[in-house]
């Protein structure tokens, strides 16, 4: 899935080339990739692209009108802008949803084969809190965190995987936020939150390298223009099992925590108790 490397990835991108451009027309092709709720697709033809930013693993497309466009990739959900309007076949129909025409003749398409995503367009204002993200690892201070972890009674894992307590982070780069600050992914969060700010300069570190690298492509992710992450050679941890840790030579071992696989090296990370 992509997470907050990938769609800060796909946001600047954007960021680059939407503001300034009017929408010449809005065209949804299924009309259930639009939240309940929310206004028609229409509403948004001759508006003025203003700016586009990242809210936690959300795109959002803000209009001079003050209203904005959310965006919520899911799982395979993909943006592909096109500055010119051209046939070209690695972008065909198939799976595709919505399509924004712009001002210059460039269009926006909104790719999403098993369709998790999901768009909606809102009055704008604080659509973080309309989301119910927490804040990101680049917001939150490690007292905060370390508050929260503190106050929860779970696995620390868990924990960095809930939007709603710090947005951004999903299964690949909580692991390989763990492996950087060799904590077992086990770790009840109380516990864990003594060390918040090596969790949280470990996050940060890991983002920024992989933002660096345009995300993480394992299948589904492009960005904008159709292209691949690299930071899939990077990763340390995830999709490692049975491979030798580059730490430390043990094998990498899988289990599942929350529900999710989980990667770490058992003796970089050993299992703290409180
Ligand atoms: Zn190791």
């Amino acid at each position: 899935l992509p997470e907050l490397p990938e769609i800060e990835t796909i946001a600047s991108g954007l960021a680059r080339c939407l503001p300034g451009l009017s929408v010449r027309s809005a065209i949804l092709r299924r009309d259930d990739i639009l939240r309940r709720g929310s206004l028609k697709a229409k509403v948004l033809e001759g508006w003025l692209v203003s700016s586009v930013e990242r809210v936690g693993k959300n795109i959002a497309i803000r209009f001079g009108s003050g209203y904005a466009l959310v965006v919520n990739l899911g799982m395979t959900g993909r943006l592909i802008y096109k500055p010119f309007s051209a046939k070209d076949p690695r972008f065909p129909r198939s799976h595709m949803h919505a399509v924004l025409h712009l001002s210059d003749d460039s269009e926006l398409r909104y790719y999403d084969a098993r369709r998790f995503g999901f768009m909606y367009i809102t009055q704008g204002g604080d659509i973080a809190t309309e989301l119910g993200v927490g804040k990101d690892p680049f917001e939150i201070t490690s007292k905060e965190l370390a508050e929260i972890l503190a106050s929860r009674n779970a696995t620390v894992k868990s924990i960095l995987l809930n939007q709603s307590v710090i947005a951004g982070l999903g299964n690949i780069y909580v692991d390989e936020t763990l492996f950087g600050a060799r904590i077992h992914p086990l770790t009840g969060s109380s516990e864990a939150g003594k060390y918040a700010s090596l969790i949280l300069s470990s996050a940060r570190r890991i983002l920024k390298r992989a933002i660096k690298a345009r995300g993480t492509t394992i299948r589904d992710y492009r960005s904008i223009d159709g292209s691949s992450g690299t930071f899939q050679r990077s990763l340390k941890v995830y999709g490692r099992q049975g491979k030798e840790c580059e730490r430390c030579g043990s094998n990498i071992v899988k289990i599942n925590v929350a529900g999710r696989g989980t990667h770490f090296c058992p003796n970089c990370q050993p299992l703290l108790r409180g």
